[in-house]
């Protein structure tokens, strides 16, 4: 199995000119759809690359198929890796250069049309780490992200899934708000269990901000006064607020999946994650956390978990989506009640557990009827 990786990198913008940019998103998306128009004012090499690629189409290269009429697809670009032994690998023509000798990354003429125009930036130490791994970067994107230019690097790497030790790590996904709780299960016991919650108090504080500024924001442009340098201050301010308070979400996102994954290959244990959104966000619905708040926790939850499977399917940890219910007694299948303080109730058979321990039962349950059907080893390593 090919598993891959991507990161973004954002690009100077003072040496990047974004019209031009715009334009090959645009001829990337008549390439896209078949069209083969060639420029005369625009690199003939980049021409050759957008119509070579379409034999990728389907490819993560390409990425989705765009709307129709959109012109922001990124702009798929070979690369040219040389090692730090003077070896090469990829196409020689490339337009991005993988430089580790000196640890740089250079674009050639995708930045600006100009005649050996080349932005040179520092070698992420994702890169490093990637290849280290065993992963190649043969692919990159460039393209606008919010009116800022950004290059993609896409890593590749061949993986086999492990086979699984008596290890289960269970990971139950509600929403951001109650954040996620995870147990390491071994032979069917519940060795550990933590949930894990951001500090909501901050990225609250940072929300709340940023709307009452916003409202600020309108009131002014309904006078006509968004111009002002009051104006214009304001909007700077609203920017870095949101900013901060997606950065906030974003790295605390990364740091879990990071410490997961790492806990999942240290046992070698086999990843159940319930992917439980819908009933998440009716659970956010009633605590009537504003619209705005709401969808930007499902957002960071949806992201979570395409993080957390692209990161086990990159080391090859073994993993399955299973629904484990929180509102459904583990041991006589009776619906619970909630009590305060999140905790369930089973009015059929007396069973009682934390709202978030719940799923880890089921969890439970799963490993016995994993047990007694022997040939559940297998079937699980094919994920
Ligand atoms: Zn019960």
């Amino acid at each position: 199995m090919t598993a891959r990786r991507a990161i973004l990198i954002e690009l100077p913008k003072d040496r990047c000119n974004v019209d031009y940019i715009k334009r090959l998103m645009a001829l990337t998306n008549l390439a896209y759809r078949d069209y083969e128009v060639w420029m005369p004012d625009l690199p003939r090499t980049i021409q050759h690359q957008l119509y070579g690629f379409k034999n990728y189409m389907e490819s993560l290269v390409f990425g989705t198929t765009p709307k129709r009429w959109s012109t922001r697809t990124w702009i798929p670009l070979s690369t040219l890796r040389i090692y730090g032994d003077g070896s090469m690998k990829g196409n020689r023509s490339a337009l991005v250069v993988l430089d580790f000798r000196g640890s740089v990354i250079r674009l050639r003429q995708v930045c600006k049309n100009e005649p050996r125009y080349v932005v040179e930036l520092p070698m992420p130490e994702w890169v490093i780490e990637r290849v280290k791994e065993g992963g190649d970067i043969k692919f990159a994107r460039i393209g606008l992200k919010d009116g800022e230019p950004y290059l993609a690097l896409v890593a590749e790497r061949v993986v086999g899934p492990y086979q699984p030790s008596n290890y289960m790590l269970v990971i139950d996904i509600n929403a951001w708000n109650h954040g996620i709780a995870w147990s390491l299960i071994k032979d069917g016991i519940i060795i550990k269990w933590k949930p894990e919650i951001p500090n909501l108090r901050e990225v609250d504080n940072l929300y709340n901000l940023s709307v009452r500024l916003s409202k600020e924001y309108g009131e002014l442009k309904r006078l006509g006064f968004e111009k002002t340098e009051e104006g214009k201050r304001l909007r700077k301010k609203i920017r870095k607020l949101r900013k901060r308070l997606y950065t906030k979400l974003r790295d605390y996102a990364q740091k879990l999946v990071y410490r997961l994954v790492r806990k999942a290959l240290r046992h070698k244990a086999l990843v159940i994650i319930d992917n439980m959104i819908e009933e998440s966000r009716k659970e956010l619905l009633e605590e009537k956390i504003p619209s705005g708040l709401r969808k930007l926790y499902l957002m960071y939850t949806r992201r979570f978990v395409k993080l957390l499977i692209t990161q086990l399917e990159w080391y090859g940890v073994p993993y399955r989506l299973r629904r484990l219910p929180s509102a459904v007694c583990p041991v006589c299948e009776h619906e619970l009640t909630q009590e305060d303080g999140r905790v369930m109730v089973c009015t059929n058979c007396g069973f009682k557990a934390p709202r978030d321990m719940v799923p880890m039962y089921w969890a439970m349950k799963l490993f016995e009827a994993m047990k007694s059907n022997l040939n559940i080893k297998d079937s699980f390593t094919s994920v």
